[in-house]
Order: structure tokens, then sequence, then C-alpha cells
């Protein structure tokens, strides 16, 4: 085959199968190495596109493309994913019988599936098929759970090593989200295949925007973020589990309904928190960092940070769960001081102490940082931002700069003359004069800098006091009791007339145009949807919904929130029309189009009553009454034949002329008739597809179904 029509294939299959219509940056790249038997160590952001790495050059192949996932719990969800546009993939783990599990071996040596998602501990029972006789592709998944240097190792990922022994011509893709050197490095050594081809994409994620503020008041802040956002499904990470319950039950008094999840509950307890969650019932969770790893739910809004997170890897992996359908989500990080001191208490003692307390340090200068933050973040990964991207809150509302010496003189000498021995609490309670009884206790009233600085609230000395420490005029002794302490540049500006620049603090009732802006937006939709509570978007997700229910998968796995926009926008009123958006693949135009478009033609029809289009199938049925076969009906009208069986099928439900025993026959409305009251009429098809074991397409399923419930 030439490589023009290889191109041309791949192009098809990516829009026949995931309908989209380009690749995103570097997966043709990989996807052309891979079909080439090249190994590739494939790095990408959470949401940067990493599946179809694997999944389109799969349908290629002759054999199984076997891809090693480490939660099981995920996989099925996967499989739907690729089931729902039409890509036969099945999954091999311990959580099946051995008789599932001996069809699935069938099914490989059959050539009968394309992908299978396979558990590392689980490989070994797949021993008599792995071979290149019946294996095509090895796609590692969270390969970085293969490495101790990872933040994620999994013993049973080490056992992989021995795979690229068994499968010497077999091409290995690795894929991971984790940037780190001496992971890749070792994710590459230990998977044997060092010669593999990187494929590093970058980490922006310019659809997030990026919010750090400070940690006061956190929740009522929280409650009025949500609260301007309802319907949408966001993630609030804590550090500690009681935080998550406390936090979920403040909320549920609020009338904000949210779970918590965190490692100490029970399997089936965080099972159900996750599913209700990806599945849009829960919309909100409260969780510690066990929560995340692997949800493909594509329509994550917002993620907070309600503490201060360890690292900015785990920071930008955890933000990376909003808006990976490409629309915009917003991360709002809370920068409190009494966190960053207890992170560094957790690291204490640690045997890899300095390495924490270093990753601890760049996440905080990123909190504190004055600059854009999408730039220092993307520097971390070693990628150069040449503009600011004016989607952070410091782009967007720059921090005002002015001379603070004065202050900065007054903060020190208190300092100073509470001899280096104090916090900043106390610090500032000398500043402000407080009264309280840890002043008097101490005789703190008779310093010298007592009360020199009651003009100025607690809040702000807080603030000018840590920009001198992250400008190196003064320091925290985290070993003495956080005490702040001087530095070699103090006596710079306490004797020498050092100028000292500070910035002003920001209001949080005057912050961001990033939550004006918000707020008018949110302010106009609300004002539509008052007048029109019946939008068609509104009516496309009660359908999503309702289609997701019957099929018993989460409602991103029938549309994203990104394919369901561009259906409202371009109000696609074809077959053909519908499969031009980004999202609609050939399998799920068949099985949803109709609906889709009749939901857009009632919508249409009740706004303009008067260019009130003809009932399609009434339009089919003239044309099967001209004598036409479905074949030259569906190039007629330009509609898939199984949208036209459709129509026939509803004709005959209707009553009409339709000859429908020449479409099915009696044995396969006997069938369908038999698995209908064994399956207790469901309303979905999909249970009859199952029922029948893939082997009866849906069109005929629809066909006998218009003649069993007219019996
Ligand atoms: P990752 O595994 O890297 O976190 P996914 O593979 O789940 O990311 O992809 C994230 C989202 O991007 C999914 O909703 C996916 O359908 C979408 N996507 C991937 N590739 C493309 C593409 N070429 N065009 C449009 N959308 C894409
Ligand atoms: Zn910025």
């Amino acid at each position: 085959m030439s490589k023009t029509t290889i191109n041309y294939q791949l192009f098809t299959n990516l829009k026949t199968y995931f309908g989209y219509d380009s690749f995103r940056m570097n997966q043709q790249e990989i996807v052309d190495s891979v079909l080439n038997k090249k190994d590739v160590l494939v790095i990408m952001p959470t949401g940067g596109g990493k599946s179809i790495c694997f999944q389109l050059p799969a349908l290629s192949f002759k054999g199984v493309t076997i891809v090693i996932s480490p939660l099981i719990a995920l996989m099925k969800d996967q499989v739907d994913g690729l089931t729902a546009n039409g890509i036969s993939a099945s999954y091999y783990n311990s959580s099946q019988t051995a008789k599932e599990q001996s069809v699935i071996i069938d099914r490989v040596i059959k050539a009968d599936l394309k992908l299978l998602y396979v558990a590392p501990e689980s490989l070994a029972g797949l021993q008599n098929v792995l071979n290149e006789k019946y294996i095509s592709c090895i796609a590692i998944d969270e390969a970085h759970c293969i490495s101790s240097w990872g933040h994620d190792f999994r013993p049973s990922y080490q056992q992989l090593g021995f795979l690229k022994s068994t499968l010497p011509n077999t091409p290995f893709i690795a894929l991971t989200a984790t940037a780190d050197k001496a992971t890749r490095d070792d994710i590459l050594k230990q998977l044997r295949i060092e010669h593999a081809r990187q494929f590093v994409s970058s980490f922006d994620r310019q659809n997030i925007a990026l919010e750090v503020r400070s940690g006061t008041d956190r929740i009522s802040q929280i409650i009025k973020f949500i609260k301007k956002r309802s319907n949408e499904s966001g993630i609030i990470y804590c550090l500690s589990r009681k935080t998550t319950e406390q936090l979920a039950k403040k909320l549920k008094t609020n009338d904000i309904p949210a779970a918590a999840y965190h490692a100490g509950l029970n399997f089936d307890k965080r099972s159900k928190v996750q599913e209700s969650f990806v599945r849009d019932r829960t919309k909100i969770v409260c969780a510690t960092v066990a929560f995340g790893m692997g949800i493909d739910k594509s329509n994550v809004r917002w993620v907070i940070h309600y503490n201060m997170p360890k690292n900015i890897e785990g920071y930008y992996q955890e933000i990376g769960r909003g808006g990976r359908d490409g629309l915009k989500a917003h991360a709002l990080l809370f920068h409190s001081y009494a966190d960053v001191i207890q992170l560094r208490n957790f690291a204490n003692g640690a045997s890899n102490e300095e390495f924490q307390i270093a990753k601890l340090d760049r996440m905080k200068q990123f909190a504190e940082s004055t600059t854009c933050r999408r730039k220092i973040l993307l520097s971390y990964f070693g990628e150069l931002l040449a503009d600011n991207c004016g989607n952070c809150d410091v782009c967007i509302n720059p921090p005002q700069v002015f001379d603070g010496t004065v202050i900065a003189q007054k903060i020190l000498s208190a300092v100073y003359r509470l001899q280096e021995t104090e916090a900043m609490g106390m610090i500032v309670d000398v500043l402000r004069g407080s009264q309280n009884a840890a002043v008097l206790a101490k005789g703190y009233q008779g310093v010298r800098t007592f009360g020199i600085g009651r003009d100025i609230s607690w809040k702000h000395w807080q603030h000018f006091i840590i920009q001198l420490i992250n400008q190196g005029f003064c320091e925290i002794a985290f070993h003495k009791n956080n005490a702040l302490q001087l530095t070699e540049f103090s006596n710079n500006v306490l004797f020498n007339g050092a100028k000292v620049l500070l910035t002003k603090p920001v209001e949080v009732t005057e912050i961001k145009a990033l939550v004006k802006e918000k707020k008018t937006r949110t302010k106009r939709t609300k004002s539509r949807t008052k007048t029109n509570t019946n939008s068609l978007f509104e009516r496309l997700r009660l359908l999503r919904y309702k289609i997701a229910q019957e099929e018993d998968i989460p409602a991103y796995l029938v549309f994203s929130d990104a394919t369901l926009k561009e259906i409202e926008r371009k109000r696609p009123m074809s077959d053909d029309d519908f499969l031009k958006v980004s999202g609609v693949g050939q399998r799920k135009m068949e099985v949803y189009g109709d609906e889709f478009i009749s939901e857009i033609i009632n919508f249409m029809g009740s706004k303009v009553k008067k260019t009130k289009k003809k009932d399609t199938a009434l339009v089919t049925y003239d044309l099967y009454k001209t004598g036409m076969s479905i074949e030259e009906i569906s190039i007629e009208r330009k509609l898939a034949s199984t949208t036209i069986y459709s129509h026939i099928a509803k004709l005959y439900s209707k009553g009409k002329d339709v000859n429908i025993f020449d479409f099915v026959s009696k044995s396969e409305v006997e069938a369908v008739r038999k698995a209908k009251i064994q399956l207790n009429a469901p309303t979905a098809l999909s249970p009859y597809f199952e029922y029948f074991n893939k082997d009866m397409d849906y069109f005929k399923i629809r066909l006998a179904l218009s003649v069993v419930d007219a019996m």
C-alpha cells in the first residue's frame, strides 16, 4: 500500500470511528510510527488525546492490540466507549469468571477483537495466545506505574519487562502524563525499549483558567463559587480525609449536594461515588488525591484545591481533569501558609526529604507568583511560553507595585525586637498592638514596635510578610516553630536604605475580571434560560441523558459536551450533516442520529410553525410506495440504509402499508419476541444486541420489535 493510501485510510478511520476530522499535535506521527512497527513513548498531559494513539492503529492491524491498564474498575467504561463507536473491544481481568475469560481467548484466536484491555496481573492467563500470531501491538497505559521513580509505582507493572522478549517484533507504545525525565528513562529501561522514539506534547491546556486566592475564609468563597455554577461538575481536592467529609457536609447544609471520597472508605462506597460522578448524578466530589486517576469524564468544569498540593506534578495532573472536552474550565487554588507548614512537616524525616521540600518550594513559588502563572507552570515542564497567557488571574488582574520600604522596615524591626523567635501570627499581633493573652503573657506590649501598624489589617500584614519572605528579606525557620528570622539582606533594608517593592493585596470582593466575566456570562445564559427553559441544548442534554440511562453507560460516552454544543450550533437535519459534527462517527450517526435529528426538527418546528418539515419517515414512505428499494431510497435521500430501515419500522408501527417481512424473517421476529420476554422488555436496543451476542444488527432488532409490539 502506498503512503497516501495509508494516510487516506487513517483519516477515514479517524472520522468513521471517532468522528474527528483532524489529528491533534503529534497524534498522526505517533500513529504512523506504531503502524511502522516502531516502539514509542508518548508523553501527553491528561486530556491531551493519548487513547487515539493506540486505538486508531489497532483498527489497521490484523491481530489484537493489548492495552495494559492499571485500573480494573475503569476498563468497562473504556470498552463501552469503543463499542459505542462500533469498535470490537473487550477486557480481561480478575472480575470475570473462567468461562468469560475463555470466550475472550477464543475471540483473540479468531482475530475477532481489535482491542483487549488487560490488567497486568492477569497477563499470565493469556500465556497461550501471547505470541505474534495473534498479537499485533502492545499499549501500556499509565506507563509511569512501572517506575519506582514515578509518583504512582505499582509492583504488578514490574512483570511487564518480560513482554518485549516474548514479542520482539511487536510495536510497543507506552503512554504517560508524567513529564519527569528520570521517570521517562526508567520506563524505557524497565520495558526494555530503550531505543523507542519519544513524543513529548505541549503541556499547555489553554482552556483551563488558572486562579490562586488566599485561603482565608475559603468555605464561603467556595460556596459562592459553586452557586454561580449550578449544574456544572467539579472536584474539590483536600489534604485530609477528614476535610473531605467535613467539607461535603458543610456544602450540603448550604443546599449544595456533594459527596466525599477518600481511600479510607470501603471499596463499594468508593466505586459508588465514582460511578455516580461519572454518570452526572453527583455533580461535586470532595476528595483526597486518591480520586480521579483514569477518570475519563470529559465535562468536569472546575477543579478546586482546598489545600495546597505537594508538588506541581500533582497539581497539574489534578487540574488536568477539568475541561478534557476542550471547553472552558476553571482551576482555583487556595493558598495558605498553614498548609505549607503542614506539608513541610509531612516531608520531615522522609528518606527523600530534600527532594520533597524542593518540589514543595516550586509549588509555593507558583502560588505566590506575580507573573503569568501559566508561564511558571510550563517552564516547570521545560516549555517556554513566549507571551503571557491572558487566562490566569495575574494576567487578567496584574498586581500593582508600590514602594513598600517603610512597611518592610516595620516588619523586620518587629522580627528583630522579638529576637527572631516568633512566628508570623505573633509578629502581626505585635505590629497591630493586639492585647491578647499570648502577647500579654510574653510582655510584648512593652517592645518598641508594639502597635506601630494599627492602620493596616491583619490580612494585609500577612500578605506583605509573605512577599518579604519570597524576596529573601526574611525567612521561616521551619525547625524552630516556624519563627521568622532575618537574613543577610535584612540589614540593607533596616540600616542601608535599600528600597523594597511590594504588591497591593487584591480584595476577594473586587477580585478578577476572570470571575466578573464569568458572572455576566452566567447572567446572560440565565436570563436566556429563564425566557426559554426549553433551550435546544437542554433538550439535547436530556436526550443524551435518556439514551445513556437506557444503554447503561455514562452520558459523555454517548456524546461529549463539546459535540453536543456543536450539534446545538449546527442544527444538523440530515444524516450527512449530522456526520459532519466533530465527535460523530458512523456508528453513532446510525444509532443516535435519528433521535437527535428528530429532536432538532421538533425544536425548529415548535419555533417556526410555518416551515414545518414533513415527518422524515413519511418522506421515505412516499419513495417506498413508488417501488424503490431500501438502497435506492438511501441513495436518493442521502441517508444511511439503517436509517431507512428504522423509518420502515416506524411506518409499520403506525399501521402504514409496508411489507415488513421483506426485511426481517419470521424466525428473527420470533427470536426477538423471546428475547423481549426474557429481558423483561427493555426500552433500549442494546440489551437485545448483547443478548444476540452482537450477531443481530440494530436495524433488524428494531424491525422485529415493530412486529412484536404490534402483535
Ligand atoms: P488522555 O488519555 O490523554 O487523557 P483522551 O484520549 O481521553 O486523553 O482524550 C481527551 C479528549 O480529547 C477526549 O474527549 C477525546 O475524545 C478528545 N480527542 C482526542 N483526540 C482528538 C482529536 N484528534 N480531535 C478532537 N478531539 C479529540
Ligand atoms: Zn497568565
